[in-house]
């Protein structure tokens, strides 16, 4: 076998042994095989597809370069969620805690933000002493006790995949589907959950534009897993607007401690709930979606969802009086400006992504991984696409305390609206479940 042979009979178009994919990861891991030939089997790949043995060899491959996490022994069924990436997406805070609550464990390693999308790990770490640099053993110890923890991933879960996305990125080899798939499953399958439920968002701040894409990604993440024996489920959810009414990082704990209170808006909930039924359903602590979406309803009202993350903060060395008035524990914003709807009419369409850069810029995110974050800075978005909205009324809140104009920002935000006299037709939060 050699390199050459093998990117040549990729960019024929040829489905490869899973013995050839493996000879140049791990030749790549190993150092035998040189960046610019792994570079041109990528874009081979990026052109030609993958066939799902080769993907699957591809993913296991991937996964194998690390450790697994042994889950076993634990109070209950294992069950996971991974999000494509989206802006004000702090459903993760609330799922987890939620799915603990009806008797699931789940156990989460998450990212940081980086760029237009937020992250989890930044998130939680607005709430003071929390830690999400957990050792293996303290993660065991917490999922055992609470059922529910989320910590960073560490170095050794897939250590080929950062390696080969350190690589796509500075060769335009991000978004091809066989890729993301191997990436993402890769690393989810290392993480030990027997079930895992895909959030796939499509639209304007996902990485899938179009929902035919969106459907593609889910449907190749679905039967790797398959292939490695997970229950696999996806969803796929609209990324047309930010999601909830929080974009930031306190800002989305303080929503999630809502969500978890009986509040929340709409959409948020929606998509929460749907995501805690098939977990529930795929892991089999429920029959079906009705049933175990109506138990989801239930403990968010009744204070148990609440309870349990209370719990987690608590067992993650976090402020646990968060639950109780959130605002008192989170960092809060020395500026806040309100940003008035310039005409009267609906709001047609939101630039979602460049929302997320509008609360880059007031300090929620990082523009390079050494920046720091202003866990106070966020967007409170309160009119969305298919919102009527009166010249003059207030339809977000900017946030920060790392600003001193928030005039720019103020138009900026502005720039990603389109508003018209024409009523724009509903937009589902949630596309379609695929199990
Ligand atoms: N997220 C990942 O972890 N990998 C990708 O390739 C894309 C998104």
């Amino acid at each position: 076998m050699n390199a050459y042979e093998i990117i040549y009979r990729k960019r024929e178009g040829k489905e490869l042994s899973p013995e050839e994919v493996s000879f140049i990861i791990e030749g790549y891991l190993e150092g035998r095989i040189p960046d610019y030939q792994v570079s041109a089997f990528l874009m081979a790949v990026f052109f030609r597809g993958m066939g799902e043995e080769e993907l699957a060899g591809l993913t296991r491959v991937m996964l194998n370069s690390g450790e697994q996490v042994d889950l076993g022994d634990m109070p209950g069924p294992t069950v996971d969620k991974h999000s494509t990436g989206g802006v004000g997406d702090g459903v993760s805070l609330t799922l987890a805690a939620l799915a603990a609550s009806l008797g699931a464990v789940v156990p989460m390693m998450s990212g940081r933000g980086l760029g237009h999308t937020g992250g989890t790990l930044d998130k939680l770490e607005s709430i003071p002493g929390y830690r999400v640099n957990l050792s293996s053993g303290e993660f065991i110890k917490v999922l055992r006790k609470t059922g529910a923890a989320i910590i960073g991933q560490t170095d050794k879960i897939a250590p080929a995949d950062r390696k080969l996305y350190a690589l796509r990125d500075v060769t335009a080899t991000v978004d091809s589907i066989p890729l993301i798939t191997a990436s993402i499953m890769s690393k989810k399958l290392a993480e030990g959950a027997s079930s895992l439920v895909l959030d796939v968002k499509t639209g304007t701040g996902a990485f899938m534009k179009s929902i035919g894409d969106a459907r593609k990604l889910a449907g190749s993440m679905i039967a790797t897993g398959r292939a490695h024996g997970r229950n696999i489920s996806a969803v796929i959810s609209d990324m047309n607007r930010p999601l909830g009414e929080a974009v930031g990082n306190a800002i989305e704990v303080e929503e999630a401690v809502e969500l978890m209170s009986g509040g929340g808006v709409q959409d948020i909930r929606e998509l929460i709930i749907c995501l805690a039924g098939e977990m529930l359903c795929l892991s089999g602590i429920e029959k079906t979606p009705e049933t175990a979406r109506s138990k989801a309803r239930e403990n968010l009202s009744n204070g148990k969802a609440l309870e349990k993350f209370g719990e987690m903060v608590e067992a993650q060395g976090g402020d646990r009086r968060i639950c109780e008035d959130p605002k008192d524990i989170l960092p809060q914003p020395a500026m806040v400006a309100e940003v008035e709807a310039p005409e009267t009419g609906w709001i047609t369409a939101m630039d979602t992504r460049r929302i997320g850069v509008c609360a880059l810029s007031l300090g929620a995110g990082r523009k390079s991984v050494d920046d720091r974050i202003d866990y106070s800075a966020g967007i409170r978005v309160l009119k969305k696409t298919g919102d009527k909205v009166s010249r003059g009324e207030v339809i977000a809140i900017l946030y920060t305390s790392s600003l001193e104009d928030l005039l720019p920002v103020k138009s900026d935000y502005l720039s990603t609206l389109n508003i018209s006299g024409d009523e724009p037709e509903a937009q589902e939060i949630i596309h379609e479940v695929i199990r």
